[in-house]
Formats: structure tokens, sequence, C-alpha cells
């Protein structure tokens, strides 16, 4: 912990490492953990910034005692960091709801810096326990660095609790590295498959960081829609491969249906907006769509398809993702971006199908050819 009680009964800061005048002064006191009252002792050793512990490792609920060196100093950081814009605080303990995060900015805004995975539940009892009570909840990731396949991200479902939304940013994601001093904003992120994502990324010292943190939104991104076609075609041929084709409820569906999940019209599976909202890939969601009202009738409006996607989703056919830090994105919001991105480019119900792969990937080119600007620019933000 980086905040401790002297006997007077005030809340003391531990020294920074570069404070040299206060540690000596720090280590001559004697204080008290603020949750539990047991004695603590002020450290500054090597491994880790200087803090406070407890004198013996009784069982305190707010301080565990293996606070990991990198968490304590993303603490301190962020502790330099925002105090030269705002007013915080350290470990602030909200009695209205018994949470004490990391950091206070301005009595208003929760700064969580999380090291270590924790589960699910607990991170949504954490984020609603901060926006019932009128905090807006700041997670920043600390754990190990995002992995890169090729030209995409990996990003877990532990990673995606901390996805942030906004209009000039898409989807963002916040990461800090105290052995660095770097932020990483992952912005713009699209899914490609479930865990793989397209992301624009830009590097920040701690030191050149400002807050509110200004992050340049004209950042470009180099998605195009002929990758994305060519994404999914290896996202179908391993899902074929892995699902075993048939017995695959959506493929068994499919081939029920008399198609083939090889040669499904080209706007069936298309990139939108929103569709980070669905675990299931775009020409799952996109197929059912098609085949549950669009094929049906020219005038489906967005709520009837709305409700045939919930019942699919409630028959467990398509699964959603779970973002507690997303409140605005619905399922209707993202099937009216996929019905108006047809209107505009002019698609016709009743599709020609192809008969052959070769064809298929034709109809791709031409299709990313004359619409991947109209795509691309509809998913950007
Ligand atoms: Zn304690």
């Amino acid at each position: 912990m980086l905040i401790a009680m002297n006997e007077k009964g005030e809340l003391i800061r531990a020294a920074a490492q570069e404070e040299a005048e206060r540690i000596k002064e720090l280590k001559n006191g004697v204080y008290l953990c603020p949750a539990c009252q047991n004695p603590v002792i002020f450290k500054a050793g090597t491994i880790k910034v200087p803090h406070f512990a407890h004198k013996q490792s009784e069982i305190c609920q707010s301080f565990s005692e293996g606070e990991s060196a990198k968490h304590l100093k993303g603490k301190s950081d962020f502790y330099g960091w925002l105090s030269l814009y705002k007013e915080v605080q350290l470990e602030a303990f909200l009695p209205e709801i018994s949470q004490r995060p990391d950091l206070l900015i301005d009595m208003r805004i929760a700064v969580e810096f999380q090291c270590s995975s924790i589960a699910s539940d607990l991170f949504i009892q954490r984020t609603n326990g901060y926006v019932a009570n009128g905090y807006i909840p700041l997670w920043i990731y600390g754990g190990p660095p995002i992995k890169k396949r090729g030209e995409l991200y990996t990003f877990t479902p532990f990673h995606r609790l901390f996805f942030q939304y906004s209009s000039s940013f898409g989807y963002w994601f916040l990461a800090y590295s105290p052995d660095t001093e770097k932020f990483s904003f992952y912005s713009k992120l699209i899914p490609i498959q479930s865990s793989l994502y397209h992301a624009s990324v830009q590097e920040i010292p701690l030191h050149k960081m400002t807050y509110p943190p200004a992050f340049s939104p004209s950042f470009t991104s180099s998605f195009s829609l002929s990758s994305w076609f060519q994404q999914k075609h290896r996202w179908l041929q391993r899902q074929l491969y892995f699902r075993k084709g048939i017995s695959d409820p959506f493929f068994r569906f499919v081939y029920e249906a008399g198609h083939h999940p090889l040669l499904l019209p080209v706007w069936i599976g298309l990139p939108v907006r929103s569709m980070a909202l669905m675990k299931s890939h775009p020409i799952e969601w996109q197929f059912y769509l098609w085949h549950d009202c669009l094929s049906r009738t020219r005038k489906t409006t967005v709520k009837q398809a709305a409700k045939a996607l919930t019942r699919r989703i409630l028959k467990g056919d398509l699964q959603i993702n779970v973002f507690p830090l997303i409140s605005s994105l619905t399922v209707e919001g993202m099937i009216e971006e996929y019905i108006e991105l047809l209107k505009e480019a002019g698609i016709a119900e009743q599709p020609l199908l192809s008969r052959t792969t070769f064809e298929q990937t034709e109809k791709e080119k031409a299709f990313a050819a004359e619409f991947g600007e109209l795509v691309k620019r509809r998913l950007m933000f």
C-alpha cells in the first residue's frame, strides 16, 4: 500500500523513489494500516517502490500483502502523473460501496490498475459498484503484453472486460507497463475472429501523457475489406475443419437451408461497427438474419430483425460478448448498421449464388473494389 496512518491519525503517502529526504523521515515513523488498524512499516528497498507493509501477515481485507512490485510502481507512477493535472487521492476508501480504488481523481473517477487476472464476476461487481454510486471507473490493464499474431492482436475474454467505447476511437483498450513507463493505447479495435483484433496502437511515455489523455483520433487504420474477406475464408476453412462441418449446429443449419458455407452471398459476413458485441462471427449472425427475415420480406424493420436475432441468442445459436464498461451498444443498433450498409450498397434480397469457390473469390474481389471504401467508412470512427 502507498498510504498509511501516522500516530496523529493523518494519512501519509509513501515517498516516491526520488524523494530521498522524505524516505529518511518516513523510516523513523510509526504507522497503522488505514483499513485494519494493525501496525505497518515503511519499506524502501531496491525491488519495490517505497511502500507500507503489514508487520505481521494478519488477514487484512483491504490490502493483501501479495501486492506486486508492478502494481505498486504503477500506482506510484499514476499518482505522479495525475497529481500534475488533477486532485488525486491514493487508495481512497469509498465507504458507501466499501471499495478502495487504486486512485481517485476529482472525487469522481475511480482508477483501477489491474495487473493480475480476476474473475469477470468480480470485475463486473466492482464496475457496477462504482457506476451505481456516481463514480466513473477507469480500468487500466497492467498484465502481460498483448500478443501480436501477424498484423493482429490477441485480446482474451479477460482483456475484453477492459474494452471501452467512444465515438472517436471506437472500441479502445488502455494498458500501462511500469517497467517501460509507457502507455499502450489500442483503438479502433475490430474483431477479425473472436479473440483476434485489428487495432491502431499508440505508445505514449508516462512523462508525455496529459490528463485527460490526448490521443490522436486521426490515427489511420490499415484495415481493408479484401483482407477481411481473406480472413473470413481462413476462419471458415478452420471452422469447417475443427468444428467438423456437418456436426456443427451452424454449418448443419446452413447445409439444411440448401447452402454451402463457402458460397454464401458476399454480403453475408460483412464487418460493421458494433459487431464486437457478438462472440459469433458476422457470417453466423448475418446468415441467421438473412434466413429468418431478410430473405423473406423486403420490408423487414430493425425491430423485427432484432427480435429474430434475440431468439437465436436465447436459443444458444449465437453468443454475445459482455462489456461491463460499455452500455451504449445494442444488438438493435448493430442490426441497423448492417441493414443501412446493405441499403447504401444497393444490395438486392435475392442474390445469384456462386457455384464454385473460384467464382466466390472473384465476386468478393469485385465487391471489395466497389464497396471497400463504403464498408470502411461506415466501420471506422
Ligand atoms: Zn490492513
